[in-house]
């Protein structure tokens, strides 16, 4: 059996575009590790919902337990780092601020943690973060860097799929109305980059069960938990990636665990 690490930049990214594939590996009896930078402090909480007193931060590792446990996770492992922000805000320059530590020092902490674990595959992020937050950038850079230190050949960066986004948004009533469509040029990989296209329609429901779990990102998780079965997996249902060193043209339905 192997071993599955996924790194993610905040609690709740594990479930969008890895979520299918964690719960795959689980099911099929690999050991899956789920790593995850930053506490997530700075994400939208909606009123009321925290108790007196508590963090945002110390409130989504419980959500980040509760979800993995639905994903069929093994171990996680934060790193407590400070969430960076969305780009483009000050929260950006704070020098604790995970777009701002050390990659060399970041990395060789994950790198401590794929080789006690005997990683095989690695999970990690496209250059561009997939939307180009700060996070999810260096989630890129230390992931690459953690690698080479661990010697971990199996790498791939998880990607939105862009042109399934925008046939997506073609296939819309409500977008090809007139109304305007989200701008997607900017977001994930073209697809004749990626190299990997995992099916998870079958663990659409652990994907639901953990985006629950992070009841404080409802802002964000909301409108897809109302989604019916069918469009659910359509949104869903796929999970893809680019594979690092692999010759063009090379493709997989499976990570190679
Ligand atoms: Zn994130």
């Amino acid at each position: 059996m192997g071993v599955l690490v996924c790194f993610h930049a905040h609690p709740d990214d594990e479930v969008f575009i890895t979520g299918g594939v964690i719960r795959q590996a689980s099911d099929a009896g690999h050991r899956v590790v789920l790593v995850t930078a930053t506490d997530g402090a700075l994400g939208e909480v909606p009123d009321g919902l925290l108790a007196p007193g508590e963090s945002l931060a110390r409130r989504r590792l419980a959500e980040l337990e509760a979800s993995a446990a639905a994903l069929g996770v093994h171990r996680v492992v934060p790193l407590h780092y400070r969430d960076s922000g969305m780009a483009g805000t000050d929260d950006n320059t704070h020098p604790d601020a995970f777009c701002n530590v050390d990659v060399e020092v970041a990395a060789g902490r994950l790198a401590e943690v794929l080789t006690a674990e005997n990683a095989d595959v690695v999970t990690i992020y496209d250059e561009n973060g997939g939307y180009g937050h700060p996070d999810h950038i260096q989630v890129h850079r230390v992931g690459v860097r953690a690698t080479e230190l661990a010697g971990v050949e199996r790498v791939y960066e998880a990607a939105v799929n862009r042109d399934h986004m925008k046939r997506m948004i073609a296939a819309n009533p409500a977008w090809s109305d007139g109304a305007q469509p989200p701008d997607v040029d900017a977001l994930g990989l073209p697809e004749d980059q990626i190299t990997t296209v995992v099916d998870v329609t079958g663990h659409v429901e652990a994907k639901r069960a953990a985006m629950v779990a992070h009841a404080t990102q409802v802002g964000d998780f909301g409108p897809f938990l109302e989604l019916p079965g069918k469009l659910l997996a359509a949104a869903f249902g796929t999970e893809w990636f680019r594979r690092r060193g692999v010759p063009d043209g090379t493709s997989e339905s499976a990570l190679a665990l």
